[in-house]
């Protein structure tokens, strides 16, 4: 949500404010541990901007990574290093996706 402050200033109008961006840096298929649901999950980057009005100028604060699920809308916070690898981090996987042990012979 966008906020926005308008303040006069010697009869001049002065829009300022905070805006998130928010970009997908990828999408994965994990399976969430609220809704235990198995689907896709989006790594996202939100940034907040300062804006002169409603035009973004610079960033405000460190970026911030999290995961979210499309299903229930979790978020997961990430380090910008998990986000920025294309491999799901290891909290997200359940126990189906355990690498499969071979079936053991049994002679
Ligand atoms: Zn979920």
């Amino acid at each position: 949500m966008p906020r926005f402050a308008r303040g006069h200033c010697n009869g001049m109008l002065l829009v300022l404010g905070l805006r998130a961006t928010v970009r997908v840096l990828a999408r994965l298929v994990g399976s969430c541990g609220r809704c235990g649901n198995r689907g896709p999950h989006e790594v996202v980057e939100s940034v907040r901007k300062f804006t002169f009005f409603f035009v973004p100028l610079f960033r405000v604060g460190a970026a911030r990574y999290f995961q979210t699920c499309t299903n229930c809308g979790l978020e997961t916070p990430l380090t910008e290093a998990q986000a920025r690898s294309t491999t799901p981090s290891p909290h997200m996987l359940g126990p189906q996706d355990a690498p499969r042990q071979a079936p053991q012979d049994r002679r």
